[in-house]
């Protein structure tokens, strides 16, 4: 209820905002596929359209699916929807008001410390790697995967506390898809937390000795970097790599599993979930990939995402239940029920293509299957209704607190079992 009125309130402020720019009149409209045979016409209809932008694929019935058009699109795919008996509503009116209201509030900050309130630029956020492990030298270490496609070096953040024995690993990858802000958001003020309230809280600090953790906040630093280009680029998913006519690999469509074997992926290099010419052809996935393998004694993953509000385990090729998906799922159930006491935010959970759609060459699958990380996870961030990829700066730091509850109660189930 309470973000329900946020959004009114701010919708208010946004009415008085100019709607001129490059995405002025750009516009995702939700649908809801009511029975079975609605949900395969509707997958259909928009696997027929390779080039739309699908904020959320149609996954099951009664589900919502939102689809970003542009003014040109708007006309022939809602009226599309329409001969087809679905009735299509407005979740964004204009993507340009929203940006605009986000890019207002860049531009009215900056303070030299880091705020964790903020969406950060690259640079900002390895400064803040840099900054961490530079007061935390006895905890902390900082290590780099490999160069991206356009040569940014893909750095982390390791925190090791000392211990007799050697610890399991747990490893957190954010911004895998470029315009999913809140994901490396989210994991940097969890990590930030862990640093600075370690010896103070309690809780935190059980949770930080349970483990060696690794941060990458951004998987996909070019896209990323490219997000903060201009308006234009701010909805960019994939990497930058050069395909034909069109740019970019969905990176979470492109590791060594099942690789473009399932309808979840797309061989159209102009599509957003093109799986690439190959397995691991993204210089980004296979150094993560390689740098994964090297850690011993890995048990923990989250690929963190954006947006729908899901903790979901393997399988994402396959309907299909994975043999530890009873032990996978208890996971992740603690986690969301801890997570849904800070706020009263829901989660839903369960394998990733009976959540939320069939995918196939994605992280999750590929650290259980290929790496035996027995708990894996792809984790959908806030919201579900109101603003998909464009989360206000406001719900940073309620989404980093409740994720860390999540966290923690995760860290001692995985810890347990
Ligand atoms: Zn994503």
């Amino acid at each position: 209820m309470r973000r329900g009125l946020a959004c009114i309130a701010l919708l208010g402020l946004l009415a008085f905002v100019s709607t001129h720019g490059p995405l002025a009149g750009l516009s995702v409209v939700r649908v809801v596929p009511e029975t079975k045979l609605k949900l395969t016409l509707l997958q259909r209809l928009l696997a027929q359209r390779q080039s739309l932008d699908i904020w959320k694929e149609p996954a099951c019935v009664s589900c919502a699916v939102d689809i970003r058009l542009t003014p040109l699109e708007s006309d022939d795919v809602t009226s599309a929807l329409k001969e087809h008996g679905f009735k299509p509503t407005i979740l964004i009116d204009d993507v340009q008001l929203l940006l605009d209201y986000q890019r207002n509030q860049l531009f009215k900050r900056r303070s030299a410390e880091f705020d964790y309130g903020q969406y950060h630029t690259l640079d900002e956020i390895n400064d803040w790697i840099l900054n961490k492990t530079n007061v935390y030298k006895s905890l902390t270490l900082l290590f780099n995967i490999t160069k991206s496609y356009e040569g940014r070096m893909m750095t982390g953040l390791k925190i090791s506390t000392p211990s007799q024995f050697t610890k399991p690993a747990f490893f957190i990858m954010g911004g895998i898809h470029a315009r999913e802000w809140i994901s490396p958001a989210t994991a940097i003020y969890m990590f930030g937390q862990m640093l600075d309230r370690y010896k103070i809280d309690s809780d935190i600090t059980k949770m930080v000795d349970m483990f060696d953790w690794y941060l990458l906040p951004i998987t996909n630093p070019d896209g990323y970097a490219f997000t903060w280009t201009g308006d234009q680029n701010r909805l960019w998913r994939k990497t930058r790599s050069k395909h034909g006519l069109c740019y970019g690999v969905d990176p979470n469509r492109n590791w060594d599993i099942q690789w473009c074997e399932t309808e979840g992926a797309s061989k159209d290099p102009c599509s957003e979930t093109y799986c690439g010419p190959s397995a691991f052809s993204e210089v980004e996935v296979k150094g993560v990939a390689a740098f994964l393998q090297g850690i011993k004694g890995l048990k923990g993953f989250i690929d963190v995402h954006s947006y729908s509000q899901l903790w979901m385990s393997p399988w994402g090729y396959t309907r299909n239940l994975s043999k530890d998906f009873q032990q996978q799922d208890a996971a992740s159930a603690a986690a969301t029920d801890a997570l849904h006491k800070v706020y009263g935010t829901k989660y839903a959970h369960g394998s990733i293509a009976n959540t939320i759609y069939i995918a196939s060459g994605t992280s999750t699958d590929w650290a259980y299957g290929k790496i035996d990380v027995k708990y894996a996870f792809g984790v959908e961030l806030r919201d579900t209704e109101k603003y998909g990829c464009l989360l206000p700066e406001d719900q940073i730091i309620p989404s980093g607190i409740e994720t860390l509850q999540g966290l923690m109660a995760l860290a001692s189930y995985v810890k347990d079992n």
